[in-house]
This record gives structure tokens, sequence and C-alpha cells, in this order.
């Protein structure tokens, strides 16, 4: 299988190859077709990092975003949790790099910093570490009504860091009903499998 049997569209195609991404690895291979299907389905996956699970979600994410009008690129469309503000950042570099020829994408952060925040945040996809998320849901920072997929990465990583995994529910519930929830762990013992029933139910899941 090619990233071309996978619908991907030539925009995104551009920026995989710019990147030498030549072919899908294994958990692209099998969890892009349940990712970008239609209707949408939650996911789980079990796949440890280095195995390219963060160009899987990206790529799905890429692929749904509607940047058609000013106000569409204004408007966060995805939202990707991570346990740190270092993953964050990097997450959110892959997907700019990745989309480097998305025409209109933009990329922004929601992690925690001294210096000020702009009144909106103005971005189609936007990264974030959990309490830094929730208070600028809070504050109407971070406008959710428009949100169509939200990705939980690292959750083993999460549930290890106390109030982390009940901070990412308690933000789930301020998104849309309908939202696709897509959640990573590299391991999956009992207190994560309950928690991923519990954070993305009636999920597909895809183990490597
Ligand atoms: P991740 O599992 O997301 O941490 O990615 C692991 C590493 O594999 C990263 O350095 C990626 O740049 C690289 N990578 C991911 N997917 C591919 C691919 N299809 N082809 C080549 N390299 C890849």
């Amino acid at each position: 299988k090619s990233f071309e049997d996978l619908g991907l569209s030539p925009s995104i195609l551009q920026g995989l190859y710019a990147m030498k991404f030549l072919k899908p690895s294994k958990i692209q291979e099998r969890a892009l077709p349940l990712l970008m299907h239609n209707p949408p389905t939650n996911m789980i996956g079990q796949s440890q990092s280095g195995t390219g699970k963060t160009a899987a979600f990206t790529l799905n994410i890429l692929s749904r975003l509607e940047l058609d009008t000013e106000e569409m690129r204004k408007t966060p469309q995805a939202l990707i949790l991570a346990p740190s503000r270092e993953l964050a950042r990097q997450i959110g570099g892959v997907i700019s790099e990745m989309g480097r020829f998305v025409e209109n994408l933009s990329v922004g952060m929601a992690v925690p910093t001294e210096g000020k925040r702009p009144a909106r945040l103005e971005h189609a996809v936007v990264c974030g570490t959990p309490g830094t998320v929730m208070d600028l849901i809070k504050k109407r920072v971070l406008i959710v009504n428009k949100l169509k997929v939200l990705v939980l990465d690292e959750a083993d990583n999460m549930l290890d860091q106390q109030g982390l995994g009940d901070q990412c529910i308690r933000v789930k519930g301020f998104l849309p009903k309908t939202i696709q929830v897509v959640l990573f762990s590299a391991t999956f013992d009992d207190q994560i499998r309950l928690y991923a029933a519990k954070f993305a139910p009636n999920a597909n899941e895809i183990s490597l």
C-alpha cells in the first residue's frame, strides 16, 4: 500500500514526500483507513513511539480540515492533547511540517507560557496540555464548537501524572458530542483500557 492508495490529497502527499516519508509504516497503513473513514469513528491505538503514530493522526486531521474561508481557517477544527508541553510542541511542529503545502493551514499552541496570550486562538489546529487547554476554553480564548477531531496522545503517560487523565475527560465534556476521538497509548493495561473505553467509546481498536 502507498500513501496515494490511502486517498490523501496532493498537497498532503507533497508534504509527506518533502519529509522523505515514502511509504506508510505499519501503524499508518492500518490506522489511516479507519481514521479517515466516513462517517468518522473513534479509534484507540496501541503503539510505541517510533512507529509513526504522530503522522497517522496528523494525516487524518489534515485530510478533515476545511480551510475554504477566512472564518474556517481561524476556527479550531482539531485539538491534540499531550502530557507535556515539549511533546505538544513537537506534535505541532510535525503537523506544520507535514501540512506545509496545505494552503492556509495554521497550527497554534495551548501550553503554559509566561508571555501574553492573544484574545483568541485563531488556528485550525491546536496542540496543548490539558490544564492550559481547559483554562483557555473557560476563558473563551479557545473556541470549541467547530472541533471535529480530538487526539489524546500518550494516554499511558497522561494517566501516570496526577489529575491529567481527569482533566482530559473534563476538557472533552466541553467539546461537541459528535467529535471523532482518537487515543494512542504505548501500553494497554486494565487501567488504560478502562479509561480509553470512557474517553473514546465505541472505538475501533488497533494494536501493533
Ligand atoms: P512517531 O512514532 O510518531 O514518534 O514517529 C517515529 C519516527 O518515524 C519519526 O522520526 C518520524 O519522522 C518517522 N516516520 C514516521 N512515519 C514514517 C514514514 N512513513 N516513513 C518514514 N519515516 C517515518
